[in-house]
C-alpha cells in the first residue's frame, strides 16, 4: 500500500478518493478480497502523479448479502453500510469533497441512500462504476482478467469454471429474492474459462483513464476559489 501523506502536506483543495471493495465469495478462482484489489489497483493508477488528491485505505467489508450462503463472504449489509458512507464523508469537511471508486455493484443501494443523504446536507460527493461493455456479472470473463493482469500469483488458473451463462435479466429476480447461490452453486455469473492477461491489461487501461478524467472533472467542479 502506498503511504500517505502528513496533515501538513495535504492542500486545501484537496479531494479524497476511496476505493471501495467488498469481501465476497468470487468463484473457486478468485480471492474473496478480488473487488477491493481492483478497485484500489485503480485509484493507484488513475492518481498517480496527480496533485491534491488523498487516496484512503479500501473499504473493503462491505454489503454483500447476495452472496451469502459461500463460506468467507462477509458483509455489514446495505442499511450499516450507508450509514459508514455517510458518517466517513461528513469527516472529511476539510476536504473539497470526496469520490467512492467501486469495485462492487452490490453496494450500489446503500450508496444512493447515503448519497441523498450528504447531498441534502450539501456536501460533495460523488461515484465512479466501472463501465465495461460486455462485461459478464461476477467473477467470469471480466474480472478474472482484471485479476491477471493485476496479479496472475492471486488467480487458480487449474480452477477456472463456467458459471451461470443466462443473461441478468433472467436471473435478476432469483438473484434479488435468493441470492447468487440460487442461481450458481460455484458462485459464477459468466465463463472464467475465457479469461486473459491481455484482456486484462487493456480494461485497466480504459478504467484508469476514464477515472482519472472523472477525478479531474469533480477537482475542477469542487475547486475552492
Ligand atoms: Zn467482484
Amino acid at each position: 500500500m502506498p503511504s500517505s501523506p502528513t496533515w501538513p502536506e495535504v492542500s486545501r483543495n484537496a479531494c479524497v478518493v476511496i476505493p471501495v471493495g467488498s469481501f465476497e465469495q468470487h468463484g473457486p478462482h478468485l480471492p474473496l478480497d478480488t473487488d477491493t484489489q481492483v478497485a484500489s489497483h485503480l485509484c493507484m493508477l488513475a492518481t498517480t502523479g496527480m496533485e491534491s488528491v488523498v487516496v484512503t485505505p479500501p473499504l473493503s467489508i462491505t454489503a454483500s448479502g447476495e452472496h451469502a450462503g459461500f463460506p468467507g463472504t462477509i458483509s455489514i449489509g446495505t442499511e450499516a453500510f450507508a450509514t459508514v458512507i455517510v458518517e466517513l464523508v461528513r469527516s472529511c469537511d476539510w476536504a473539497t469533497g470526496v469520490i467512492l471508486v467501486h469495485g462492487h455493484g452490490g453496494n450500489f443501494e446503500a450508496v444512493q441512500q447515503a448519497t441523498t443523504i450528504l447531498n441534502s446536507e450539501q456536501r460533495n460527493i460523488a461515484s465512479w462504476w466501472p463501465h465495461i461493455p460486455d462485461a459478464d456479472a461476477h467473477a467470469g470473463h471480466t474480472e478474472t482478467s482484471l485479476m491477471l493482469a493485476i496479479n496472475s500469483n492471486l488467480v487458480r488458473i487449474d480452477k477456472l469454471e463456467v458459471g451461470n451463462m443466462q443473461p441478468m435479466s433472467k436471473i435478476q429476480r432469483d438473484l434479488q429474492t435468493r441470492g447468487v447461490h440460487a442461481v450458481s452453486t460455484n458462485g459464477i455469473l459468466g465463463d472464467a474459462r475465457s479469461a486473459t492477461i491481455q484482456h486484462g491489461i487493456e480494461l485497466l487501461a480504459e478504467l484508469s483513464d476514464n477515472l482519472h478524467a472523472f477525478i479531474l472533472s469533480a477537482q475542477q467542479q469542487w475547486s475552492r476559489a
